[in-house]
This record gives C-alpha cells, structure tokens and sequence, in this order.
C-alpha cells in the first residue's frame, strides 16, 4: 500500500483516504464522492481496528459483510481498497501507542477508555501507509474529528482534515454501521435522538444559549421515550470541548445513548443547520 501510495504521489497525483470499519451505508459513500470529487486516487481503508474496542465491547461481533463493502467500492470508482489482516498492523513486536490527552478523556472517552489511543493510533498508521493530501471524516463521530486534528496539528501531519455532514434515515436517524444491532422496537425508538437534538437547536435558534437549558431540553425530550437511557447530553465548544459560558453559533450539542446493549451517538451544531 505504501509503495502504491508513492507511486502515486511521485506522479503528482493527490491521494484521498476515507477510513473505516466496513459495513458500508451511505454516510461512508458521502465521504467517498466527496474524496472522489477532491484527489486524483482515492483509498478506502476497510479496518476493523481491535485497539479502539473496549474489552466489553462489540469487536468481535462488528458486521464484516466485505463482500459487499467490495461491491459497493467498485462500483464508487475508489482507486484502492486496504484491508490489511489485523496481524499486519499490530504484528507481535507493536508496541506503540498515541496517546490523545485530555481530551481523550471526556465524553465518548468517558464511557470508553482507550479508545481514541486506539482511533489516533491506526489513524496515524493508516496515513503513513496511504500517504494522503486529505483524509475524510464524518462529522457524526465529531469527537473524533476533533481528536484527529489536534493529532495532525501537535505531530505536524502533512495532511488536510476534511469533516463531511452526517447522513440521515429518513427519519433523522444517523446512518451507522451499528443501526443493524437495533431490533424493531429499538429502531423504532432510535429517532428520537435527532428529534431532541432538533428541538433544543431550534431553541437555541430561537434565543436560548445556556448550555444547561439547551441540555435540559434535551434530556426532558429523551425522556418521552423510555428505553433509551443517556449515557451523556452535553454542549461544547467545536475545539475545546469545554462547555461554554454561553453556547454561540458553532457550539455542539452532543448526545450517547443506549437501546438496550446498543450504543448511538449523534450531535448537532447550533446555528448551522435548517432545522
Ligand atoms: P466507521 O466505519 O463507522 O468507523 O466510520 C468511518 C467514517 O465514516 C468515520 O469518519 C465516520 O464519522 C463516518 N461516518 C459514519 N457514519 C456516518 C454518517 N451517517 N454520515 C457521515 N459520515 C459517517
């Protein structure tokens, strides 16, 4: 991959890198087409990373449909498809670790320890194997994109971060390789999450900006659907993820819940959205 990737970038050509974990949906295909549009070559990793699993965690269980995922792949027109054995990643002598800081240690970080060591660390081999110009991410895993940047900003990574808007069920519900978990009472139920978001967003558009308000209403519209048990609901600043005096335009209102075992997490940006 990283000979190919040379080659490449010897040729003039810009590489695209759009990592994931397989079971493609149309949130990925929206990254793809976006990298597609952007960069000569584009590689999709297909990955499913065992570092960024807590040991009670769904790694083994994680859809691998690759069948499929290669289907979907061809026919998006990508230039390279990595899907490396785990044991070509981490070989036996793999010792090193990124650590992410502080803010690896809040939100998602709170409920999963370890796991944007694990995301930082395989997105960093992942670079370094595909050598990108730009690397796609999805502004649903919006902790994330705020962890990779610190890591591109703090290691001076040769690289361009670029976050794409969160695809949507019909219903508001964000796509996720994980929606296939949800049982039809569960699915059912999961809209909910954007609901919520929605209509503290349009509060805040309508002039409230106390965080703990915005946060209020969030929770009191979860409530209405018992079944789905917050994990956290939380406005924060975009790139501290402190929470603000007063939320503003750009400030994020995040939101983890579980249905039963199964984990979803959504947010939405005040102010930026037609609601
Ligand atoms: P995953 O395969 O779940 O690790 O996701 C790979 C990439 O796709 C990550 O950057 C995600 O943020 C992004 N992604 C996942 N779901 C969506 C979605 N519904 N809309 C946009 N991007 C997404």
């Amino acid at each position: 991959m990283q000979e190919q990737a040379i080659v490449w970038r010897h040729a003039g050509d810009d590489i695209g890198l759009v990592p994931t974990m397989g079971a493609l949906h149309a949130g990925h295909d929206s990254l793809i087409t976006r990298a597609r549009r952007e960069n000569q070559r584009v590689v999709v990793s297909v990955f499913v990373n065992p570092k960024q699993f807590g040991p009670h965690e769904d790694f083994l269980k994680y859809p691998r449909p690759f069948d499929q995922d290669r289907a979907r792949l061809e026919a998006l027109g990508v230039d390279a498809i990595f899907n490396p054995p785990v044991d070509q990643i981490y070989p036996p002598a793999f010792k090193t670790r990124v650590d992410p800081g502080p803010l690896g240690e809040v939100l998602e970080g709170k409920s999963r320890p370890g796991h944007f060591g694990g995301v930082l660390t395989v997105v960093l081999k992942l670079l370094n194997l595909t050598q990108p110009k730009r690397a796609y991410f999805g502004q649903k895993d919006f902790q994330q994109v705020v962890l990779v940047r610190q890591l591109v900003r703090d290691l001076a990574l040769p690289v361009r971060v670029v976050v794409v808007s969160t695809v949507r069920e019909p219903d508001g519900l964000a796509m996720s390789s994980r929606n296939a978990y949800l049982d039809p009472a569960q699915r059912r139920l999961a809209p909910n999450v954007r609901q919520a978001l929605t209509e503290a967003a349009r509060a805040f558009t309508a002039g409230e900006t106390e965080p703990a308000e915005l946060e209020r209403l969030t929770t009191d519209r979860l409530a209405v659907a018992p079944g789905v048990e917050i994990d956290y609901v939380a406005v924060v600043d975009e790139t501290t993820l402190s929470r603000p005096q007063q939320a503003s335009p750009g400030s994020v209102l995040a939101v983890a819940v579980k249905l039963g075992s199964i984990r979803l997490i959504d947010n939405v940006v005040l102010g930026a959205e037609r609601l």
